[in-house]
Parts: C-alpha cells; sequence; structure tokens
C-alpha cells in the first residue's frame, strides 16, 4: 500500500546525510567530551564545532548555545531556571494559552511553588494581542514566554514585537521556535529575545536531542545537578552523535528554508484549493496569511476528527488531530478552545503537515479520498443530518 506521511509537525524521519554525519559518533569516534586523552578531544571538537554552527546560524554567540534533551527540556529550563533564580526579583510569568504543554506544565510547576501566572488570550485567528501583553505586566513580572510557531494551527505570533513590550520593561523573554526552525530564518539578535528552544527531531534530526539559545547574562539556574557540561546549565554526558545530527540538520534546513517553504507552500495551496471545491462545510483554523507554510488545521463539520485519521490510516495516509500529545483524550485541543472554536466543531479538526519529501501527487492521492471518506462519515453522524 502506498504510504502518505503528512505529520510532520508531530515529528520528520531523519535525512540520510544527517544519519551519516552522526554515524561515526557511536562507535569509532565514542569518546567521552569531557575525557582529557586523544578520544575525548575528538569528541569534545565535534561538540564544540556543532555548537559554533548552531550559534552561526542563530546570530548568537556559541558560548550562549547549549545543547539539551529536546524542546521539551529547553522549555523546562527556560520557564523554571530563569523564575527560581529570579524569584527575589518577582515572582509574575505570563505566558499564552496556546502554548505547548511543555511551557503550559511548567508554568503549572511554578504556581505550585507559589509564583503567579497569567496566561494571554488569543484571538479567533489564533494571534497574541500585543496590548494584553502590556496590559498583564505587573511590576514584579520577571518572564514572559510566547511560543513563535503554534504546533497545532502553525500560526506565527508577532514575536519581535512582543518582545520588544517585555525588553523594554527590562523583564526576560523565551520563545518556543520548535516549530519555527526551518520555516522561518530565526536571529536572536533581530528578534532580541533571551531564550529560544530548539527541537531536533522536527527538523529531519535526531530525537530526544535539542538545544536552547540563553542570553549572556541570563540569571538562570540548571534542572540537572552534576558535572560541569554545558557550562554548568546542563550536567551530564553529552550525547555527542544526537548532538552532531542536531547540527546538522539545523544547517541542512536552514540553506534550504526558501526552496523547501516554497515547495511546501504549494503543496499546502493545492490541497486546500481541491478540499475548497470538493468538501462543503469545511472550516480552516488560524489566520491564512500569518502561518508556516506546510501546515493546515481543518475541521468537517459533523464529522469526528478520529474517524478521519482511522479511516485516512487504513489508507496509508498519516494525518493528526490536534497535537499528537492530546489525542487519546477526547477534550477538545486547548488551542482551538482558546480561539473560541464551538467544542464539536474543535472535536472535528485534523492537522495536515506536509514535509520535503511530499509530491504533488500525494496532494492529488489524499484530496482525492478524503471527499469520500468525508461524505460516509457524515452520512452516518446525526450531528451532521440535524444540520442539514
Ligand atoms: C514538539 C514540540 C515541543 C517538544 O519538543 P520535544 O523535542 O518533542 O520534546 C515543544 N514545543 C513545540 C511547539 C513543539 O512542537
Amino acid at each position: 500500500m502506498r504510504k502518505i506521511y503528512l505529520d510532520h509537525a508531530a515529528t520528520t524521519p531523519v535525512r540520510s546525510e544527517v544519519l551519516e554525519t552522526m554515524l561515526p559518533y557511536f562507535n569509532e569516534k565514542f569518546g567521552n567530551a569531557s575525557s582529557i586523552h586523544g578520544f575525548g578531544r575528538d569528541a569534545k571538537v565535534a561538540l564544540e564545532e556543532a555548537r559554533e554552527k548552531v550559534a552561526k546560524i542563530l546570530d548568537a554567540s556559541s558560548s550562549e548555545i547549549f545543547f539539551t534533551g529536546g524542546g521539551t527540556e529547553s522549555d523546562n529550563l527556560a520557564i523554571k531556571g530563569t523564575a527560581l533564580a529570579n524569584r527575589k526579583k518577582g515572582k509574575h510569568v505570563i505566558t499564552s494559552k496556546i502554548e505547548h504543554h511543555a511551557i503550559l506544565e511548567s508554568c503549572k510547576f511554578l504556581e505550585k511553588e507559589g509564583l503567579e501566572v497569567s496566561y494571554l488570550p488569543v484571538d479567533s485567528k489564533g494571534l497574541v494581542d500585543p496590548e494584553d501583553l502590556k496590559k498583564a505586566i505587573r511590576g514584579d513580572t520577571i518572564l514572559v514566554s510566547i511560543m513563535y510557531v503554534n504546533n497545532e494551527v502553525g500560526i506565527i505570533q508577532p514575536i519581535e514585537e512582543l518582545c520588544k513590550i517585555a525588553k523594554d520593561r527590562g523583564i526576560y523573554f523565551h520563545t518556543d521556535a520548535v516549530q519555527a526552525m526551518g520555516k522561518i530564518a530565526v536571529d536572536v539578535q533581530k528578534l532580541n529575545v533571551d531564550m529560544l528552544a530548539m527541537s531536533g527531531h522536527k527538523i529531519y534530526g535526531p530525537k530526544g536531542v535539542g538545544a536552547i539559545y540563553i542570553r549572556k547574562g541570563v540569571r538562570i539556574i540548571p534542572l540537572s545537578h552534576g558535572g560541569q557540561h554545558e557550562r554548568s546549565r546542563r550536567a551530564g554526558t553529552e550525547n555527542v552523535p544526537a548532538i552532531i545530527g542536531f547540527a546538522k540538520a539545523l544547517e541542512l534546513v536552514n540553506k534550504e528554508l526558501e526552496s523547501q517553504n516554497k515547495h511546501q507552500k504549494n503543496l499546502t495551496k493545492a490541497f486546500y484549493k481541491r478540499l475548497i471545491e470538493s468538501i462543503p462545510h469545511m472550516i480552516l483554523h488560524g489566520d491564512l496569511n500569518r502561518r508556516i507554510p506546510n501546515t493546515l488545521n481543518l475541521s468537517f463539520k459533523g464529522v469526528e476528527g478520529e474517524s478521519v485519521i482511522l479511516s485516512l490510516d487504513t489508507k496509508g495516509v498519516a494525518v493528526a488531530s490536534g497535537s499528537a500529545c492530546t489525542s487519546g483524550t477526547l477534550e477538545p485541543s486547548h488551542v482551538l478552545s482558546a480561539m473560541g472554536i464551538d467544542p464539536a466543531i474543535a472535536q472535528g479538526a485534523i492537522r495536515f503537515s506536509f514535509g520535503r519529501d511530499n509530491t504533488m501527487q500525494d496532494v492529488e492521492y489524499v484530496a482525492g479520498i478524503l471527499p469520500e471518506i468525508v461524505q460516509r462519515l457524515r452520512s452516518i453522524s446525526p450531528l451532521y443530518a440535524k444540520k442539514e
């Protein structure tokens, strides 16, 4: 059976160039980067080259790049590390309602520790209003964290503008840029952020590795204690092969940013056009223009998202409902709820996220079978019958 993967926002395959770069570091060059002998030095050199590479892409200094165990860990470090290190300065944190759970759960943890968190609303298009941020800031606000690109709907926030509001008042600004990498040219000087989180497996690199940019001078405490790895921000022997793979993956997505954006935009545009023409009562979630090019989040009125996913799965097509982390629960997505989407419609939301290996034939195939699937599910749906 033909297999079509349209779930690149959940994870991506490791590119062969990335895998090849990693392989020698599992056996031939297996040294511990902290050892002072030749094996260790070789690993250390490779590790520092990877750091340089990442720093250069972000316009940061290599001493501001810290490798972690992925996007979740980078977000945890940013939120808990700075909030706990700056408790004397204040106890108030601001984030948004549509963040990834890595941010939201870190904030909930801080609330249990006695800090206070404001969750900014978004409009029906998924955007945070800078005026709301201004209003939420208090004398004791120490950190603002707003995601760059939302993983469920693909919406891009006005990070430069939001960051300026915080920085003008001397407040740290963190952004979860996991979904922005490889889609947007990220420059930490231009954005002026203090911290920025990244992940390997969303950019055709390995899972379980990521990085965080931490601007020089930011007061932060580590989450894990031990040796002096990663300049004492993250104790534990570095996962050298994964880090090298991450840096290579970032280098490649960055190099191909324009051509891939164009390719993936062509695919989603053609896909959306075909569906609009063939499926009535379809709703696109999120602003049509302020989005990354590969992601579409759609609801088909009267149809359960899970049913569409399973029907597509039997035909070899992989898509997601909301975010992968919340599927399996029947609660509507917190992102779509925050956007004010009717729960019955939100239940039917499906995320299509295209990738570099998808083709126009994939678009034709999925757009060809989807109308029939939706029609069949609607014919047995009491929800839809009532509407007609
Ligand atoms: C995937 C994702 C994360 C988590 O990254 P992991 O490397 O899977 O831990 C965090 N934030 C966003 C926006 C994501 O899409």
